[in-house]
């Protein structure tokens, strides 16, 4: 995968995930719902495959058609292929082997293990305790409560936004629109056409930054550039659209507007974004970049900017958000906030005035009374709208505006420090693993072992909780109801952020800023020669404390050892050890790796899914290759191991990729997903190994088997 502008990784953490690029701080982002957000998502574990309706997922005769032919195995996580008693045998198609009961469960409508239900019913419980003295504990109590208040919200209705909706409403000039603005007791809670946010290039600095940003994607209602012409709009893009608007016109027919105004107050804010599109790129050119282009870093004084944007207050504005003292500011596209300063004048007033309107709206309507809670979710018009459980929204809205808070709250109860230990050992053995292997490797000359080394052994993990968990002291919800709440919060973490600007980075800390260990998630960061492993990712990994050591290597033990090698793969050799971005590595041995790589795609693209549909060898070589060194790893760490169990190892490792998909599913995977297939994850990984072999006796002329010759194991 390219490497993308680093500002714009910070809301891509699926891609961040397993790519070794940067991504800056963690930032509220008010339009979108957590569960909109990749926050909440990851790409290295198996549950987040894209997501299908059970309608769309339908096979039909022709899906079970267009399944077969796979080769050197049938595509045998598509529910087409899987049949009741086929045969299956560990020497011919170990995925098959170790899954099928899965499989014919899945198929007679038995329904995977939701772990993040599972945390979310485990935090009711603290959610619902009113003896606690931690006061991060008490946030999280206080927002269950005036969230599940549901006499009060109704009460209260739409009220709590009123004050913002009128004061917009009785702008009349741009100067009043300037005021409103730069006033933060008016309007710190309206999304803007340029965001704030605070930036860290550790690479460059071990402080914060200021930074101005607004791509596109993730800010744009309708994300991406090339979907604001009607005319070609995508299918998908119009329902956003028509489901954005009835919501927007709810909202203000709610306040008192007429729908007439309502809906012109809608269009004058698609309008106004329209205005913006010529500046901002669509998510298939941001995936075009080169690495040299976005290796540039651009920063700019404020007297700068504020040349480049004429009458938009942009000072003033960095003032009320608390910016005014930044010195620079990282940004990422001059043309862009030229265009917004010039948009911003007298005849583009409405507009103006509009994208601020229903873009609050948007974002805080939520908050306010069921039905408009209701409305936001669609379910008024979706007749297939199961309500989750409020503790389950409850959950996940936490994790994403407040995540220290709900990590505190859940850790001061579910105490995990043992577990952070263990893992922290658990990834000590594996590095001194990495020294054995990277010292060994035989193509790679002394000079570039020398740093890969240095790097390896400096790596830092963020595992299960940090070491500090932060209390949110400043932070007050008392007497507040929940739109209350959800306007505070957002004040309050815009504030924070920018605080932080000039002040030192700490990485555990930030790190624990910017994902919540509820989450399910793993990521590298780079910039500090660090990974981030959470609860969330063991848990959903199947980890328990009892579990045997071939079961902690074969579900833990390889997904750490696939993260660590990112560090000094290809996308690794692009970044030192202090996070700057250069090439360190001596460039033969980078040419020799990327031989070795290439192997790897060949084989690959050597790999057929399904009839006329063959493996993407250079789109998933950076994964494969991390899975197949995972494995190398982890094998290494159980030889050390007295009477290893290595049918269990195995079992375990290809349980943990069992994937219930269809025809459909992985067609849309093989697109977008720089990993390859979970059935591939496990065949392909395992016959590179010896230990593999002996341990089923695979031979020449099983399926299994792949000469010793063809493997490509690339350390
Ligand atoms: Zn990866």
């Amino acid at each position: 995968m390219k490497h993308l502008p680093r500002l714009f990784l910070a809301f891509l953490t699926a891609f961040c995930l397993c790519t070794g690029c940067s991504a800056p701080a963690a930032q509220t982002e008010p339009v979108k719902t957590p569960e909109s957000t990749a926050a909440s998502e990851t790409v290295s574990v198996p549950s987040q495959e894209p997501e299908m309706t059970d309608e769309t997922d339908i096979s039909t005769p022709e899906d079970i058609e267009k399944a077969k032919g796979g080769k050197p195995w049938p595509d045998s996580q598509m529910k087409e292929n899987i049949t009741e008693g086929m045969e299956r045998s560990p020497k011919d198609n170990y995925y098959l082997y170790v899954n099928y009961d899965f499989h014919m469960d899945m198929k007679n409508g038995g329904k995977k293990k939701n772990t993040s239900k599972e945390i979310a019913d485990e935090m009711l419980e603290v959610m619902q305790d009113d003896h606690s003295d931690n006061h991060a504990q008490q946030l999280v109590q206080q927002y269950y409560r005036a969230f599940t208040d549901w006499d009060t919200r109704n009460k209260a209705g739409l009220e709590p936004l009123r004050a913002v909706v009128e004061d917009i409403r009785d702008i009349s000039t741009l100067d009043e629109l300037t005021e409103f603005l730069s006033d933060p007791s008016r309007s710190i809670n309206v999304p803007l056409l340029l965001r704030y946010v605070n930036y860290q290039e550790y690479g460059r600095s071990h402080n914060y930054t200021a930074a101005v940003y607004f791509r596109g994607w993730g800010e744009l209602l309708l994300q991406d550039p090339h979907e604001y012409d009607a005319e070609t709009r995508s299918e998908d893009t119009q329902l956003k659209y028509d489901k954005f608007k009835a919501e927007s016109v709810y909202y203000l027919t709610g306040l008192g507007w007429s729908e007439a105004d309502a809906v012109q107050a809608f269009e004058n804010c698609i309008a106004a974004e329209t205005a913006m599109c010529p500046e901002l790129e669509s998510l298939m050119d941001l995936s075009l970049h080169t690495y040299e282009e976005d290796a540039v870093s651009l920063y700019a004084s404020a007297n700068q900017i504020q040349e480049w944007m004429k009458n938009y207050p942009f000072k003033r504005i960095a003032e009320a958000r608390g910016y005014g003292n930044a010195e620079e500011y990282y940004y990422t596209s001059e043309a862009y906030m030229r265009l917004l300063g010039d948009y911003y004048t007298e005849e583009h007033l409405e507009q103006l005035k509009a994208y601020h309107l229903i873009t609050y709206l948007l974002a805080f309507g939520w908050t306010c009374d069921e039905e408009s809670y209701l409305t936001s979710e669609n379910a008024l018009k979706d007749p297939d709208f199961e309500r989750p459980e409020d503790h389950h929204v409850v959950f996940n809205k936490l994790k994403f505006y407040l995540p220290e808070a709900v990590d505190n709250a859940y850790l001061a109860r579910y105490d995990q420090t043992k577990l952070r230990d263990a893992m922290l050992d658990f990834f000590r053995e594996f590095k001194a693993i990495y020294h054995d292997m990277i010292s060994e490797a035989e193509w790679m000359s002394d000079e570039t072992k020398v740093q890969v080394l240095d790097k390896v052994d400096a790596m830092q993990l963020f595992t299960v909780c940090p070491e500090h968990l932060k209390e949110y002291e400043d932070l007050s919800f008392d007497g507040m109801n929940f739109a209350e709440i959800a306007l505070e919060t957002d004040r309050y973490q815009q504030l924070n952020a920018a605080s932080l600007v000039g002040k030192e980075i700490i990485p555990d800390e930030y790190a624990w800023s910017v994902m919540s260990t509820l989450e399910d998630n793993a990521r590298a960061f780079p910039e500090f020669d660090g990974l981030m492993f959470t609860l969330g990712i063991l848990k959903d990994g199947g980890y328990s404390p009892d579990m045997s050591t071939e079961e902690l290597y074969g579900v833990v033990g390889t997904v750490l050892a696939h993260e660590i090698s990112h560090c000094f793969d290809e996308n690794g050799a692009r970044i030192t050890k202090e996070g700057e971005v250069k090439d360190w590595w001596k460039e033969e041995d980078l040419e020799e790796f990327r031989k070795r790589v290439q192997k790897v795609v060949d084989f690959y693209d050597g790999i057929t899914i399904c009839e006329g549909v063959q493996a993407n060898g250079s789109m998933i070589s950076a994964e494969a290759t991390a899975d197949i060194t995972g494995m190398q790893a982890t094998l290494k760490l159980a030889e050390k191991q007295e009477n290893f169990d290595y049918d269990e190892f195995f079992r375990s490792y290809a349980w943990l990729w069992r994937s219930d998909s269809s025809y459909k599913r992985d067609m849309m995977i093989l697109k977008n997903d720089p990993h390859p297939l979970a059935y591939l994850r496990v065949n392909t990984v395992v016959q590179q190994f010896d230990e593999f072999y002996e341990t089923y006796d695979v031979k020449e002329g099983d399926g299994m088997y792949l000469a010793p010759e063809d493997r490509i194991v690339v350390w």
